[in-house]
């Protein structure tokens, strides 16, 4: 079997330096690719060798398949791992490497066409007994139809965009009388954001928890999945916050999220690692919502608690190893959390808030992970996605991670710019959040700028008071004494002993 000696990672930032950590420590040479925005960042330096693609915008960059690949052609790479974003979910590119002799750290292209678009993923897997959310089978064209069929699932319902992701293309749709005007609206934002106009309607499950399955599969036919991830707290319809494993899920619902997603993955005849996500609702019945044909963003909380590295699996699925494991040998052990760090302001609606990074200090110590692709004194770039770094903590248990999340959170130093970070240690404050009683509601809900102002409780607000009075007294009677020392009443001699 052919071993890879050296991968080339088509992808920038934290998510590039952590692949290619992995790629160094099983003996493979690593090559980064970066823009003219990227010249000094670390995943550049951490790199055997590094190719310049091209100015910032992406698509003059890190989308440029030809040059991607040509650049592997001269160096003598031979694997291309995509990350997460740009072409990770690209069939054409993942066709075009293969094509050209060049191991894809990823699923075949056929893989990715069917789960990529939403709507042939519905098709694929409706063979296969998983449940779904009520919605039309395929896009709409007819208007008058699918205010039928939209009566007859019944309001609120989703518009979606089939090629949609990064939680884009999405509309909500109240009553009837606002229907038309949100559908032209969803098909011309498909349009453009996708290069596909298709959309299809789903209930709009009013407060569900969204909880996804980790899985892998080989090309030998084995795929095992590495339980779930809970992924509820969003903003925009994209998480912040994410845990393994999840507050409400029982190992019998474990079991049946998890065969279910192994169903989704066969459904495809998939290999390498894969996310099946699922929407859950009040009741904990579980709907299967998009499969992502990649590795994903929060992966970490899920090697946090299995001991598994996931890009290490990747690499060896792609080499055509069988997997060195079996459903029986994993185990979850303890509870991980992660936050997502963004340069964005969550007192202005989350809106990313660029710039330099003055201060940049990590947290460390025990049970601490950061995965992230800058340093102090680097400038965000305003090109790219604004998550900054991934905070992730390990603990025995929930309760643990959590507090552990804290301190780590209380230890971060950024500044310079605006983050998330506050608005993630409002979240681990939060009761909802540490009863696990909460939805992708939750930020709608609880959350408002003013809460990241210092909030005092009863006790500290009367210690406050107290202390506040004590003080007066003092520089009162400090005045008296002064005022007595200026009128000749107190020797000087006898004042200074008094204050010393
Ligand atoms: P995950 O599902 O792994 O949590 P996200 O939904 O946050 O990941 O997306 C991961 C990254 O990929 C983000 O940088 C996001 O902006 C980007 N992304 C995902 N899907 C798309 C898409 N269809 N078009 C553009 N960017 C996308
Ligand atoms: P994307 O490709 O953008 O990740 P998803 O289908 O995974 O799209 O949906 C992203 C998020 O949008 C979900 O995590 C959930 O919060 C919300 N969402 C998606 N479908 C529904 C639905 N039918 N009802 C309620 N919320 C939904
Ligand atoms: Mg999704």
């Amino acid at each position: 079997m052919k071993k890879i000696q050296k991968l080339l990672v088509a992808n920038r930032g934290e998510i590039s330096l952590r692949i290619m950590r992995t790629a160094k420590e099983m003996g493979i040479k690593t090559v980064a690719v970066y823009s003219e925005a990227d010249r000094d960042a670390p995943h550049v330096k951490y790199a055997d060798e590094a190719v310049c693609l091209g100015p910032p915008p992406s698509n003059q960059s890190y989308l440029l398949m030809d040059k991607i690949i040509q650049a592997c052609k001269e160096l003598n790479v031979d694997a291309i791992h995509p990350g997460y974003g740009f072409l990770s979910e690209n069939a054409s590119f993942a066709r075009k490497v293969t094509n050209a002799g060049i191991f894809f750290v990823g699923p075949s292209p056929e893989a990715i066409e069917v789960m990529g678009s939403k709507l042939a993923a519905k098709h694929a897997v409706s063979k296969y007994d998983i449940p779904m959310v009520p919605g039309t089978e395929d896009a709409i064209s007819d208007i008058p139809a699918a205010k039928v069929k939209a009566q007859e699932i019944g309001y609120p319902i989703l518009i979606k965009a089939s090629a949609g992701g990064g939680g884009k293309g999405m509309r909500v749709v109240e009553n009837e009388a606002e229907f038309e005007e949100q559908m032209q609206r969803a098909i011309s934002e498909a349009q453009s954001a996708f290069g596909d106009g298709a959309v299809f309607i789903e209930k709009f499950i009013t407060s569900p928890r969204h909880i996804e399955i980790q899985i892998l599969g080989d090309q030998h036919g084995n795929v095992v999945h590495l339980f779930e991830r809970e992924c509820s707290v969003q903003r925009r319809h994209q998480k912040v916050v994410e845990e393994a494993p999840s507050a409400v899920v029982s190992d019998t619902m474990r079991q049946a999220m998890g065969e279910a997603a192994i169903k989704v993955a066969k459904a495809c005849d998939y290999y390498g690692a894969g996310t099946v996500e699922f929407i859950v609702d009040e009741k904990l019945n579980f709907y299967f919502l998009e499969m992502n044909t990649r590795l994903q963003v929060e992966h970490p909380v899920t090697e946090m608690i299995t001991g598994k590295d996931l890009v290490k699996e990747q690499i060896l699925i792609a080499e055509g190893q069988p997997l060195g494991f079996t459903q029986e040998d994993l185990k979850i052990h303890g509870h991980a959390v992660e936050v997502r760090v963004y340069a964005e302001d969550p007192r202005n609606n989350f809106l990313p808030d660029i710039g330099n990074l003055q201060t940049y200090i990590r947290p460390q110590g025990s049970g601490i992970r950061v995965d992230d692709g800058f340093e102090q004194g680097m400038d965000i770039p305003i090109y790219y996605d604004p998550m900054i770094a991934k905070l992730i903590t390990h603990a025995d248990n929930r309760e643990k991670a959590m507090d552990r999340m804290i301190r780590a959170i209380e230890e971060y130093q950024i500044t310079g710019i605006e983050t998330t970070l506050g608005f993630c240690k409002f979240v681990m404050e939060h009761e909802a959040f540490r009863s696990g009683e909460f939805d992708t509601k939750f930020v709608e809900k609880y959350f408002t700028p003013d809460k990241l102002d210092i909030q005092w409780t009863d006790l500290e607000l009367k210690l406050l008071g107290a202390a506040a009075v004590e003080l007066f007294e003092k520089q009162k009677n400090d005045l008296r004494k002064v005022k007595s020392m200026q009128d000749g009443t107190m020797p000087r001699t006898k004042w200074k002993n008094r204050l010393l």
